[in-house]
C-alpha cells in the first residue's frame, strides 16, 4: 500500500467509492420488484422487465411493463383528481411543490446513488448537478404556483398531462416535466424510459410521503408501446415529450388533429464555436463539459467543435493531452469523470457510428488508456478531418464522440453552425463580447452559451428550433406550456364569427353596392397573387368567381398552387434576414403606415366585405375599424415585446430574447376576411417574421385589395406574400414545405389534422385551431398569445468576471 508521502509525489488517484448501502436497502424494501404508482398507491406487479446497472451488466430490479389498461387506469385517476387539484388555492399548490423540493433534498443522496446505478452516470454528476437541479426546479415552480393567478391571469390548467421522458437525465427530466405541470394546476401520467425507471419510482414514494393527493402524480413504467398508449389516450389533454426526433415525429403525427397540446424536446447536434481570440485552456475545460459530461448522452451536447483555422492545431493538441487525463470507471467512484453508457444497444450505436466516421475518411483519435471491460464503457473520442456533410457531422451520436471542423471567418462559422436540421443549443467562445453578441442571434438554437456550456437552471427556458422540437421548459416561458387561455366570456365577445357571417345579409343592409348596376361598364380589375412585392399571375392561370350570398359575382380571385407557394416561400426567405434585423421602431412605423392607408380606404373595404359576406354595412365597417385598431396594437407592440433577464444562479446573466421564428405560413380563417387576416399577419410581421398568407377561401378579395395597401405603405417586398385559392390544399403544401419554419392554420378540424400531420416532415411549429375565435374581442383576437406564437425564446447565457 502506498504511503501518504508516496501519493503526494505520484498524485495517483486512490479509490473513492460512494456507498450503495442505502440504495440497496431501498431496493430490498421493495423486494426489487415494482408495480406502477397509480392513484396514490402501488399496483400489483404485472409482466416484469429487468432494470440493469450498465456499469456491471447486473440486474438490480424488475419493473412492471405498463399495458394500455394500466395507462387507462392512470389517466382515469388523474382525471378524477383534476378538479380538486385545479381548484386548490395557488398557495396550497405552492406548499405541495415546496414539500416535493424538500423531499428531494431530504433524500438527495439516495436519489443520486440510485441514478448512478440505474443510468451509469458518475456520482459526481448525479450528486452535484442532477439532484440539486431537481430540487431547484421544484422550489422555482413552487413560486410559479404561488403566483399563478396574478402572473397568468386569464389562464388555467390544461387538464391531464401525459409526459414521456428519456433515460439520459431520468430524474431531472421528470422534474422538468412534473414541476411546471403541477404548478399550473394539471394532473399527470408520466412514463420514465425503460432503461431508467428507478428514481421515478423513488420520487413517487417521496411524493406520497409529502402528501400529494392521490391521482395527481401517476407513474406508469414500460416501453415505447406504453408511451404510445399515453399519447393516444383520448382523455389526455397535453403531451410533453423529451427524446429522439424520430419518436417526436411519431408523436406529432399521432396527436395531429386531436386538439392535444404538444411540447417536444428532441435531439441536437449542437455547435461549439471557438474563435481565434478565445482562451484555449478554458475552451478545453468547456469541451470536457460539452461532450464528455454524461458520456455525451446529452441532447444539447456540444458535439461539433468548430474552430477558427489559426488555432485548430493548437486546440486539438491541448484536447488530446486533456483526454489522456480523463478518468473513466465505476460511476460510484467519486473521482471519475466519465461513467458507463446507458445500455448495450446504445454502446453498439456509438460503435457503429464511429466506425462509419472512420469508413468515411475522418481521422479518429482515442486516449491510450483502456476502458473497463465488464460494463458498457466507451472512451472519449475525437475526430478530425471531418467533412461537414459526413454522417458523424450530421447525425446525433449521443455518446462521447466529438467531431472537429474548421472555419476561417465569423460568417463561415455561422453557416457551418447552422448546417444541421437541428437547433437546440450552441456555445460561442471568444474574448470579444462584441463578436459573441453578434454571433448569438445568428445561430439557429434555442440556447446559446457564451464562454460556457451546458448551463441549466429552472429560471431559464430550455428548448429548441426546427428538428429539435418546440416549446420551452423552465422559466416563465416554460409555464406557458402548461396553461391555456380561459375562453372569453361570450357576452363580452362582441360577435362571434358564426353569428356574423352566417346571419342574414338582408336585415341591416341598405344598398348592396357591389351588385348595383352602374351606368358604365366597370374597368376590369383582376386581382393577382402578391409575391415578392409584385403582383403575380397564378402559375396555372385559373381564377375562381367570388359570389355574394345572393349569388351575384363580386369579383374573381386567382387560384394559387404548389408552385405559387414555392415562389412565395422563396420571396419570404429573401426578405427574412433584413426584416428580422429591422428595429422594432421601424417595423412599428410601417404597421402604422399600413393602418393609415387602410383608414383612407375604409369605405371601399367595408363595401367589399359586405358584398362578399353579406354581413351588412354596419358590421363590415366594424370589421375594418377593428382591423385598423389591430394594426395599431401590433405597431405598438413592435418595440415593446421585450424579453427578460433571468435570475440564474451564476455570476452573469441569462438573456431571454424573443426572436422571430423565420418564414411562416399563415392560413387565415374563412370568416372576418380582413380582420382575421390582419389579426394573424400583423403580430407575425411586427415580431420580425416574413409570411406566406393564404386568405379566406370564400372571401379572398379583402386580401387581394389589401396588397395594394401593402404596396403603398413601405412594407418591404417579400415580408407579406399572398396566395389565394383553395385553402386546405394550399395549407398542406405549406405544411409539407421544408423551408418553412412555422404554420398557423385557422379552419376546419380536418384541415388542422392535415396540417399537423404534414408539419412532422421538418417538425415545424404549428398553431392550428378549429375553434371559433371572437376576432372582434380584444381578449380573444389580439395580444400576447399571438406574439408568443410568433416568436421563439432564445436564452443567451453570459457569465462575466474573471
Ligand atoms: P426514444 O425517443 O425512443 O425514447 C424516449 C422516450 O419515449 C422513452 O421513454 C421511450 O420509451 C418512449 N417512446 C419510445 N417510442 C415511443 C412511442 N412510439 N410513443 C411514445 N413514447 C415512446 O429514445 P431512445 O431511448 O430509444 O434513444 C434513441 C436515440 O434517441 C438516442 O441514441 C439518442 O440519439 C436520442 N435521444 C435523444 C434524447 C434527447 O434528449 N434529445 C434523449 C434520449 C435519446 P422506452 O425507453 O421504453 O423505449
Amino acid at each position: 500500500m502506498s504511503t501518504v508521502a508516496e501519493i503526494f509525489e505520484t498524485m495517483e488517484y486512490g479509490p473513492a467509492p460512494e456507498s450503495d448501502k442505502e440504495a440497496l436497502s431501498w431496493l430490498a424494501k421493495h423486494e426489487r420488484v415494482f408495480g406502477h404508482y397509480i392513484n396514490g398507491a402501488w399496483t400489483e406487479p404485472g409482466k416484469l422487465f429487468d432494470v440493469v446497472n450498465p456499469a456491471t451488466n447486473k440486474t438490480i430490479a424488475r419493473v412492471t411493463d405498463g399495458t394500455a389498461d394500466d395507462v387507462d387506469a392512470a389517466v382515469k385517476a388523474a382525471r378524477a383528481a383534476l378538479p380538486a387539484w385545479k381548484a386548490l388555492a395557488p398557495h396550497a399548490r405552492a406548499r405541495h411543490l415546496y414539500a416535493l423540493a424538500r423531499g428531494v433534498q431530504k433524500h438527495a443522496r439516495l436519489l443520486a446513488v440510485l441514478e448512478s446505478m440505474d443510468n451509469g452516470k458518475s456520482i459526481r454528476e448525479t450528486r452535484d448537478i442532477d439532484v440539486p437541479l431537481v430540487a431547484r426546479h421544484f422550489y422555482h415552480h413552487a413560486g410559479w404556483a404561488q403566483l399563478l393567478d396574478t402572473e397568468f391571469e386569464g389562464y388555467e390548467a390544461i387538464g391531464v398531462v401525459g409526459q414521456i421522458i428519456p433515460w439520459n437525465f431520468p430524474l431531472l427530466m421528470l422534474a422538468w416535466k412534473i414541476a411546471p405541470a403541477l404548478a399550473g394546476g394539471n394532473t399527470l401520467v408520466l412514463k420514465p424510459a425503460e432503461f431508467t425507471p428507478l428514481t421515478a419510482l423513488c420520487f413517487a414514494e417521496i411524493a406520497h410521503e409529502a402528501g400529494i393527493p392521490p391521482g395527481v402524480i401517476n407513474i406508469v413504467n414500460g416501453h415505447g408501446e406504453t408511451g404510445a398508449a399515453i399519447v393516444n389516450h383520448p382523455e389526455v389533454d397535453k403531451i410533453a415529450f423529451t427524446g429522439s426526433t424520430e419518436v417526436g415525429r411519431i408523436i406529432r403525427k399521432a396527436t395531429a388533429g386531436s386538439g392535444k397540446k404538444l411540447s417536444l424536446e428532441l435531439g441536437g447536434k449542437s455547435p461549439f464555436i471557438v474563435y481565434d481570440d478565445a482562451d484555449l485552456d478554458s475552451v478545453v475545460e468547456g469541451v470536457v463539459d460539452a461532450i464528455w459530461f454524461n458520456q455525451g448522452q446529452v441532447c444539447c451536447a456540444g458535439s461539433r467543435l468548430l474552430v477558427q483555422e489559426g488555432v485548430a492545431d493548437k486546440l486539438v493538441a491541448k484536447l488530446r493531452s486533456r483526454m489522456e487525463k480523463l478518468r473513466l470507471g465505476s460511476p460510484l467512484d467519486k473521482a471519475v469523470d466519465m461513467g458507463a453508457i446507458v445500455a448495450p444497444v446504445q454502446l453498439d450505436r456509438i460503435r457503429g457510428l464511429v466506425q462509419q466516421g472512420v469508413n468515411e475518411g475522418a481521422t479518429m483519435w482515442q486516449p491510450s488508456w483502456a476502458c473497463p471491460t465488464d460494463g458498457c464503457f466507451y472512451p472519449p473520442t475525437l475526430f478530425t478531418d471531418v467533412q461537414p456533410s459526413s454522417t458523424i457531422a450530421q447525425v446525433e451520436i449521443f455518446g462521447p464522440v466529438l467531431v472537429t471542423m474548421t472555419f476561417r471567418t465569423p460568417e463561415e462559422s455561422v453557416a457551418l453552425a447552422n448546417n444541421t436540421p437541428y437547433g437546440l443549443a450552441a456555445s460561442v467562445w471568444t474574448e470579444s463580447i462584441n463578436l459573441a453578441l453578434d454571433i448569438a442571434p445568428k445561430l439557429k438554437a434555442g440556447v446559446v452559451w457564451v464562454n460556457s456550456t451546458n448551463l441549466f437552471d429552472a429560471a431559464a427556458g430550455f428548448g429548441g428550433y426546427r428538428e429539435s422540437g418546440f416549446g420551452r421548459e423552465g422559466g416563465r416561458e416554460g409555464m406557458w406550456e402548461y396553461v391555456k387561455r380561459i375562453p372569453p366570456n361570450t357576452s363580452r365577445a362582441a360577435a362571434k364569427a358564426s353569428d356574423v357571417h352566417r346571419s342574414s345579409p338582408i336585415a341591416d343592409r341598405q344598398s348592396p353596392a357591389a351588385t348595383r348596376p352602374s351606368p358604365l361598364p366597370a374597368i376590369d380589375r383582376t386581382p393577382k397573387l402578391f409575391i415578392g412585392g409584385k403582383q403575380a399571375r397564378p402559375d396555372q392561370g385559373y381564377t375562381r368567381r367570388i359570389l355574394s350570398p345572393s349569388g351575384a359575382v363580386v369579383g374573381e380571385a386567382p387560384e394559387g398552387n404548389r408552385k405559387d407557394i414555392r415562389n412565395a416561400v422563396e420571396a419570404a426567405h429573401a426578405a427574412a434576414g433584413k426584416w428580422a434585423r429591422a428595429t422594432g421602431h421601424n417595423r412599428g412605423q410601417i404597421l402604422y403606415y399600413v393602418a393609415e392607408n387602410l383608414a383612407v380606404r375604409e369605405q371601399e373595404f367595408a363595401k367589399r366585405i359586405d358584398a362578399m359576406t353579406g354581413c351588412g354595412p354596419r358590421r363590415a365597417k366594424q370589421e375594418v375599424d377593428a382591423s385598423i385598431s389591430r394594426l395599431f396594437t401590433y405597431a405598438a407592440w413592435a418595440d415593446k415585446y421585450d424579453g427578460a433577464v433571468h435570475s440564474v444562479p451564476i455570476r452573469g446573466v441569462a438573456i431571454a430574447m424573443n426572436e422571430p421564428i423565420g418564414v411562416m405560413g399563415i392560413v387565415c380563417p374563412d370568416e372576418f376576411p380582413l380582420l382575421g387576416m390582419i389579426s394573424l399577419v400583423a403580430p407575425a410581421i411586427a415580431t420580425g417574421n416574413t409570411t406566406v398568407v393564404v386568405p379566406s377561401s370564400p372571401y379572398p378579395l379583402a386580401a387581394t385589395d389589401f396588397y395594394s395597401i401593402l404596396e403603398t405603405s413601405d412594407v418591404p417586398a417579400g415580408v407579406v406574400n399572398i396566395v389565394t385559392g383553395d385553402k386546405d390544399p394550399l395549407a398542406k403544401v405549406l405544411a409539407e414545405h421544408d423551408d418553412l419554419e412555422a404554420i398557423w392554420y385557422f379552419g376546419a378540424r380536418d384541415g388542422v389534422k392535415a396540417v399537423e400531420l404534414a408539419s412532422a416532415s421538418n417538425m415545424k411549429r404549428t398553431w392550428a385551431t378549429w375553434h371559433d375565435r371572437s376576432w372582434l374581442d380584444l381578449g380573444d383576437g389580439e395580444g400576447r398569445e399571438f406574439l408568443r406564437a410568433a416568436t421563439h425564446v432564445k436564452n443567451v447565457w453570459v457569465p462575466y468576471g474573471e
